[in-house]
């Protein structure tokens, strides 16, 4: 169904940070450039793990460069009239705009390559990613390593000084001092949020009073 086939479509690799999203979207882009096929890829100006544009090769010499983009009106604004493949990295960071374009583009018979992680550090949907999951013809969800337990790592667990975050931090932390590893379900922690710990310590002691 994906190989030849000539209307466009949408697929989604998500999962949590670490499971490999990028090496998937850069192999799908890297085959495509085999197959001759002209490609756009696209990423969030909020991802510097590559310090700014990289670029994707494939080894007879075809490439194509990362452009970085701020929000979907730009992606919408630089895919050219005969671009047969379009790659959006890291799009848990951009706006619901994506979920449109990403549409417009798949009924002009282009095929979407969308990479985002799912969930935020709180293990909530992220983002246009859900939305975007449901509208894709395919979607794969990868899993990563958890590196308390090693058991398969599905949650992305925010730290600041080494110690979880707490939930009533930004969803999207720029430049802030905070890291990231990749947990399982049982591994995964966050604090509850300060003012719903005030709240239910409030409503204990009108339960003795009463
Ligand atoms: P993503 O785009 O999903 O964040 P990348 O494609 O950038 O992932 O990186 C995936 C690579 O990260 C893996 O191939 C592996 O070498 C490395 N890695 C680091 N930490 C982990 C982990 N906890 N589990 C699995 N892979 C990890
Ligand atoms: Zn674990």
């Amino acid at each position: 169904m994906y190989h030849g086939a000539q209307d466009g479509w949408i697929e989604v690799v998500s999962g949590v940070m670490f499971s490999g999203k990028s090496e998937e979207l850069l192999r799908r882009v890297r085959r495509a450039l085999i197959a001759k096929k002209k490609v756009q890829v696209f990423k969030s100006h909020l991802d510097d793990r590559y310090g700014g544009v990289y670029t994707v090769s494939s080894h007879d010499g075809h490439e194509a460069e990362a452009i970085p983009v701020s929000n979907s009106v730009q992606i919408a604004g630089a895919v050219g009239p005969t671009v047969e493949v379009v790659a959006i990295d890291e799009a848990q960071f951009l706006d619901g705009g994506v979920v449109r374009v990403a549409n417009a583009l798949a009924n002009n018979g282009v095929r979407v390559i969308i990479a985002g992680t799912d969930m935020d550090f709180r293990g909530e949907p992220f983002g246009p990613i859900p939305d975007l999951l449901a509208i894709a013809e395919k979607i794969d969800k990868l899993h990563a390593i958890c590196v308390q337990c090693g058991d398969l790592a599905t949650r992305n667990q925010r730290l600041i000084d080494g110690e979880p975050a707490p939930a009533e931090g930004p969803t999207i932390q720029v430049g802030g001092a905070e890291s990231y590893e990749a947990r399982c379900r049982r591994c995964h922690e966050v604090p509850p949020r300060d003012r719903a710990q005030v709240e239910m310590k409030m409503r204990g002691r009108k339960s003795e009073d009463q």
